[in-house]
């Protein structure tokens, strides 16, 4: 049952197979079971998923079906859920409760999935290794010595080790498809303002957006049919028509157009690049033409972004002070120690790092040399992709420079952790959607491969990416762990 898709679980449950609350109790004991081996997850919500799966076969009984009905899933504990403990990974959110849903939980509800649990992340999403989470770090279902990823790492390591159909996430710079790459899934980063940002806790507010893991490139269109589309809540979703991305799957391939940009290929690990190029040949006996482009800017697209995204972060981060909601230091002084001790003792070393650099960035006397400046290259960076998608429709190139890495082996040099970014955050710098999908193995850990689309283009890419999948089988490899039950 756990290598199913979620196209077969739904035609499971359509054909009355199964029943939701069969399926809950089976994922949720796959948790119970093998999640300590990896930690993919903060809290699990039994009693809620197993109350919530007899109401959907009570309604299934009726023949009352919804998109998702009966479907399994994780949400990132990044996503407000009411009455569920929502932590962000982070001692400073450690028992907060939030009053009401996040959209994309909303909507996930509506279509009548079933969450079995909140997973596991970099604190407020800052990193890409999963070693930031007040809750321990998250292990890659490949390799337990390895990081599945970050930030978004409990919902890719849920999926890869078969705990879970799908998980949602997010992706300020790469968090989704990183941990897709590291961990052997598919994952979508959406256009930004596709899905709404409501009820997600903010990190970097104009680079932040949801998105889907799941074993496929069809489940994740499945998932995100559900998810996108506008919300007057949030005042940066876009008024743009949603597709069924899952009916664009279905449809026969069309040869397109594949930008390949040199700058991803200058310097990359020859093993990467064989793999990488196999994918490309794939895509040429399928008729596509391949044309080499450059995206020129895209080399300072990590220096940018850690100056914005920081920037952002330390705005919207200045909201957790002790006196509203989170974390409060006990036997303080006075105010201006309630703050002080309150932020220092509730927040981990990462995010203080991202605070202090954000805070100075945005200094008088500062501002110009480094913010604007740093969103000077994004619209740089943007214009290239803009000049590219003329000539192109797609673009392709590796999710990330190396398969995963080492638990420890980056923890305390923050530029080479940067640096694992390289090739994700343009797209969140130009607001575009990105995808990364399983493209092979280099020393038996899988490789992504990323395809970055035009904005609102994620039919162009999810159509691509299920061909793909129709010709190769990558996305059926699953870790072989005993300790997983996968064998
Ligand atoms: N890894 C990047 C960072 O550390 C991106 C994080 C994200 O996308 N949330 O900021």
């Amino acid at each position: 049952m756990y290598n199913k898709t979620l196209v077969e679980l739904r035609e499971e449950i359509v054909t009355k197979k199964v029943s939701s609350y069969e399926l809950t109790k089976y994922f949720l004991e796959r948790i119970k079971k093998f999640d300590k081996e990896i930690n993919s997850f903060i809290t699990i919500t039994e009693e809620y998923a197993l109350k919530t799966a007899k109401k959907i076969d009570q309604e299934i009984s009726k023949n009352n079906m919804r998109a998702l009905s009966g479907i399994p899933l994780a949400q990132k504990d990044i996503f407000c859920t009411e009455n569920v403990k929502t932590t962000c990974g982070s001692k400073m959110l450690e028992s907060f409760v939030s009053p009401y849903d996040a959209t994309v939980v909303k909507k996930l509800k509506n279509a009548g999935s079933v969450m079995l649990g909140k997973t596991n992340m970099d604190e407020f999403a800052m990193g890409s290794s999963n070693e930031t989470s007040f809750f321990g770090e998250v292990k890659n279902p490949w390799n337990f010595e390895y990081v599945p990823g970050g930030s978004s790492g409990g919902s890719a390591s849920s999926v890869a080790a078969r705990l879970v159909p799908c998980s949602t996430g997010t992706d300020t710079g790469g968090s989704i498809r990183q941990p897709a790459s590291l961990c052997g899934v598919s994952g979508i980063k959406p256009t930004y303002g596709r899905v709404s940002r409501y009820g997600m806790i903010a990190f970097a507010s104009s680079l932040d957006q949801a998105g889907v893991f799941a074993k496929t490139a069809k489940d994740c269109a499945l998932l995100l049919t559900e998810i996108a589309g506008y919300d007057e809540k949030d005042s940066t979703s876009a008024e743009e028509k949603v597709i069924n991305y899952f009916d664009i799957c279905t449809k026969k391939f069309k040869p397109i157009t594949i930008g390949v940009p040199e700058e991803f290929l200058d310097g990359l690990d020859n093993e990467v690049r064989k793999v990488f190029d196999d994918a490309i040949e794939i895509f040429k006996k399928e008729g596509c033409k391949i044309k080499k482009i450059n995206l020129s800017n895209s080399k300072l697209g990590v220096s940018a972004y850690q100056v914005v995204a920081p920037a952002e972060c330390s705005s919207n981060l200045s909201r957790y002070d002790g006196v509203r909601y989170g974390y409060r230091a006990k036997n303080v002084s006075d105010l201006e120690d309630l703050y002080k001790r309150s932020r220092s003792e509730g927040f981990g070393k990462e995010v203080k790092r991202r605070i202090l650099v954000g805070t100075y960035a945005l200094s008088a006397g500062y501002y110009d040399a480094y913010y604007l400046k740093a969103q000077k290259i994004r619209q740089l960076i943007t214009n290239d992709f803009l000049e590219a998608f003329k000539n192109v429709d797609l673009i392709l190139g590796p999710t990330t420079p190396d398969t995963a890495f080492k638990i420890g082996s980056k923890a305390n040099d923050p530029i080479a952790m940067y640096l694992s970014d390289v090739y994700t955050v343009s797209a969140n710098l130009a607001g575009l959607p990105a995808m990364s999908i399983p493209m092979g193995f280099k020393n038996e850990l899988p490789l992504g491969l990323q395809i970055i689309g035009s904005h609102f283009d994620e039919d162009k890419i999810l159509s691509l990416a299920s061909h793909f999948q129709e010709i190769t089988n990558w996305h059926d490899h699953q870790p072989k762990q005993k300790l997983l039950g996968l064998d």
